[in-house]
């Protein structure tokens, strides 16, 4: 019969805790649930909702969820634009990130406007790559921002809504619209920014406007000319024909947007930049979104901080102040943080390292739930047996050889869940990760402080350390091969003829037989056969040679047995009947 199911309305994305509290169940039932799946969830991260249906039909509940028509998240999204926009401030320069098709001629055209346009010329006039920089056009300044490999890519994607105002997505006019331009028009429009066509390249032969404004049209990209509000405008990155037209449409379009930043709250930023430069340690580059940063201030940037010591301009000169949507370099911080991180003022290094405290374990806890990884993981766990590490390592390199080669080990019926996999020593984060999730932790080439290790001894958690390599993988291997189901093996006793059938009660059968071959054994398996054909697998009840109960009997020799038969009462066995008798050793497999 059916059940009639309970239908729940939700957003596309619910956090741990609310999906317990509209399913009325533990949030702990909810959290050990995705634990056993080796997903570490805490109770305020965000599943989707196919994620959180598979949890649901986990958990043997009938509830369909039902997705919600406005979508919170793209509301958020709208409000944060909204709330910059709005804010009470002075005006500042627009951020305008330029993006598009590989060889469609994005470094060409920002060289080309750099090269006309930028605030002051680096000295000597070498061109090295940098992330942001400004331009002065008609006493405006314009904060362009080069959005470079694909990892750096979607960490803005991340930030978009709060980073870039304007997008120019450059189309060459004689290839039109390829993949990454569709990508990069999808990106410009999630993150609520404004979009400027610039068709590039039209000074070669084979350009083609018109059919660019077609495919446009097809992806609801409407031109100015064509009705819409969509700019769009002609240029060549080689001859320099048009970029003039396209800063003054940037300066339009920002102007219409009325950019304006708070300049009395707290400084705050996204890092756009990291690396170390020798002699001076970490170099970051910032991107100054509200507030005004200024030389002394201390601050914090995911989990690196420090006291700014030197801020500079792009071009290299000293700067005392950086105001909203200026680039600059911060010289002071501690150690490297990432790209994509978000910088902030803080009151002093004690409040810094509490935060950073508290990401860390965050961090670690946190991992990208997607459905698809969740039936992987539940499939994974149904049939296979598994082993849950947390892995350290010195430094990425070796983190990464190490997983690589664990997960080598793995085969159809053993498996190792990593839970956690991080460059450092091991901290009292990770003993708590391990605690929870019942995991050994490997670690490679670090140090154990003592507190640790009694940490550990105390919480019986178990932590391996290695200097080599290879003697890690073993160790996992060696755990690996005893978690595999040991193999049976068959070992031939003897061979015996039934010869007389003395009695046949409900539980055994009395009879009379020859050892034909090897020997016979009191304690062995046996199987009874008629030719070709299985009659019955049991065991011996007793065995005697005359009247006299023996253990064994040898080759040649006459014996009774009373076969067991207690699970297969209406048997029958006749005489010229064959049982043969066998031992059963197990033999540990390993890898
Ligand atoms: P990116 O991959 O988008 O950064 O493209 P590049 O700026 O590296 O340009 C790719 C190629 O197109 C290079 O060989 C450029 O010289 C050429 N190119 C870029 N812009 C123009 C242009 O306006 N006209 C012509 N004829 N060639 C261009």
């Amino acid at each position: 019969y059916f059940m009639s199911e309970t239908v729940i309305t939700t957003s596309s994305m619910i956090t741990v805790g609310g999906l317990a509290d509209i399913v009325h169940r533990p949030v702990s039932q909810l959290i050990t649930e995705l634990m056993k799946n080796g997903i570490m969830a805490t109770v305020n991260e965000k599943i989707d909702i196919d994620t959180a249906q598979i949890l649901i039909n986990e958990l043997g509940l009938d509830i369909k969820l039902n997705q919600k028509n406005n979508q919170t998240d793209d509301q958020s999204l709208i409000n944060l634009k909204n709330n910059q926009i709005n804010h009470q401030g002075i005006e500042r320069p627009p951020i305008v990130a330029v993006m598009g098709h590989v060889d469609h001629g994005k470094t060409s055209l920002l060289d080309n406007i750099r090269a006309t346009n930028v605030v002051k010329k680096e000295a000597g006039g070498i061109t090295q790559h940098i992330s942001a920089y400004q331009v002065k056009y008609k006493d405006k300044l314009i904060t362009f921002l080069d959005t470079p490999g694909h990892e750096a890519f979607s960490a803005i994607r991340q930030h978009g809504a709060r980073l870039t105002d304007i997008v120019v997505i450059v189309i060459a006019a004689d290839d039109g619209i390829k993949p990454q331009t569709i990508e990069a028009l999808k990106f410009a429009k999630q993150a609520q920014s404004k979009i400027i066509i610039a068709v590039n390249k039209i000074d070669k032969e084979g350009a083609d406007v018109i059919k660019i404004k077609q495919q446009l049209a097809d992806q609801d990209i409407l031109i100015e000319e064509w009705g819409g509000e969509t700019v769009l405008v002609e240029v060549s990155a080689k001859t320099g024909q048009g970029v003039d037209k396209l800063l003054d449409m940037i300066l339009l379009v920002a102007e219409l947007e009325e950019l304006k930043a708070d300049i009395k709250s707290p400084a705050s930023g996204l890092i756009i930049e990291a690396h170390l430069e020798k002699g001076r340690g970490p170099v970051v580059y910032g991107l100054v979104y509200q507030g005004v940063l200024k030389i002394n201030d201390f601050i914090i940037a995911g989990q690196s901080y420090g006291k700014i010591r030197n801020l500079e301009s792009m071009e290299g000169q000293t700067v005392v102040e950086a105001y909203p949507a200026t680039p600059v370099k911060i010289v002071g911080l501690k150690t490297l943080p990432d790209f994509g991180d978000e910088f902030k003022i803080i009151k002093n290094e004690k409040a810094a390292k509490k935060i950073i405290s508290e990401l860390t374990s965050e961090d670690i806890i946190s991992q990208s739930i997607n459905s698809t990884e969740l039936i992987r993981r539940i499939n994974q766990s149904n049939n296979l047996k598994k082993i849950n590490i947390l892995i350290k390592a010195d430094v990425k390199g070796s983190l990464t050889s190490v997983i690589d080669s664990l997960k080598s080990l793995e085969t159809d019926e053993v498996a190792l869940s990593i839970v956690g996999s991080s460059v450092g020593s091991v901290n009292e984060n990770d003993l708590y990760l391990a605690k929870t999730t019942n995991s050994i932790i490997y670690s490679f080439n670090t140090s154990l402080s003592g507190s640790i290790l009694h940490q550990a001894q105390r919480d019986h958690i178990e932590i391996k350390n290695y200097k080599i390599i290879y003697e890690l993988i073993d160790d996992v291997k060696n755990r690996l091969s005893d978690l595999l189901n040991p193999e049976i093996i068959e070992k031939f006793v003897g061979e015996l003829q039934i010869k007389a059938i003395f009695s046949t009660t409900k539980n055994e059968i009395i009879c009379g037989g020859l050892v034909l071959s090897g020997k016979i054994n009191l304690n062995s398996l046996l199987r009874v056969k008629r030719g070709e054909n299985l009659i019955l697998e049991s065991k011996l009840n007793n065995l005697k040679r005359g009247q006299v109960n023996v253990k064994e009997v040898l080759e040649g020799e006459l014996c009774g047995l009373s076969i067991d038969i207690s699970n297969n009462q209406k048997v029958e066995i006749l005489i010229d009947d064959k049982i043969e008798f066998y031992d059963q050793e197990i033999v540990e497999r390993s890898l």
